[in-house]
């Protein structure tokens, strides 16, 4: 018999959608322990290390269980642990809508393509820009979303440029989040109406409900 593959899962939680295009919506959340990535924003330092083994089979069911239709794998950086892949194909076959939160520093080509993606583009703000895969952008499709999370003046006029230069408009959807503690959301939307720039501004709403806690 096969041993029952198995995940590093740090939460799994049921809450409102807080950003990109489901925002709203009763949301199941399994989220990842691990990271490779170390941003100075994270918002998620208690995934890192700690979290227990679970089997697909356990997940699948536990995600089922709550009987939301959305469902939302995130980390940590989930794609650092390969059988992630296993599990979007698993909850898709479950007949859920799925998306995936990840870093932009993982390849995203091999993810099923009946998930959405939501894929961040680091800035210099995070500290990790050098993470960035540029090569994940020729695997995206209208169904997917790029996020910039804004740190700065300097952010803002980093991404987009780093936007032109990339032809991203055209590939995707973009999201631009303010740093939760860092810009202003009033800033940011005033600094996007001026330039009339075509992405779509976004807050973090379990945030605005809830505040900077866990398991929301
Ligand atoms: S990629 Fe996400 S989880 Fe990892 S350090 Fe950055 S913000 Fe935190």
């Amino acid at each position: 018999m096969t041993k029952s593959a198995r995940l590093r899962i740090n939460e799994i939680f049921l809450s409102l959608q807080g950003e990109a295009d489901t925002v709203g919506y009763p949301t199941v959340f399994v989220r990842l322990t691990g990271c490779p990535l170390r941003c100075g924003y994270c918002d998620t330092e208690y995934a890192f290390h700690n979290g227990d083994w679970l089997d697909l089979d356990v997940i699948v069911e536990r995600v089922c269980g709550y009987g939301a239709k959305h469902v939302c794998v995130t980390g940590g950086e989930p794609l650092a642990q390969p059988n992630c892949l296993r599990l979007l194909e698993r909850l898709c076959d479950a007949g859920l809508h799925v998306s995936l939160e990840t870093s932009g520093a993982m390849d995203i080509a091999p993810v099923d393509t009946r998930v959405s993606r939501v894929v961040d583009v680091k800035t210099p703000g995070s500290r990790e820009a050098a993470r960035n895969r540029i090569g994940n952008f020729a695997a995206l499709t209208p169904r997917d979303q790029l996020k910039f999370v804004i740190c700065s003046r300097e952010d803002y006029d980093w991404s987009k440029a780093f936007m032109q230069e990339h032809g991203l408009v055209d590939r995707t959807r973009i999201l631009f989040s303010p740093s939760y503690t860092e810009v202003a959301p009033t800033l940011l939307a005033d600094w996007i109406l001026a330039d009339r720039l075509p992405v779509r501004f976004q807050l973090q709403l379990h945030k605005v409900l809830w505040g900077d806690v866990p398991g929301k």
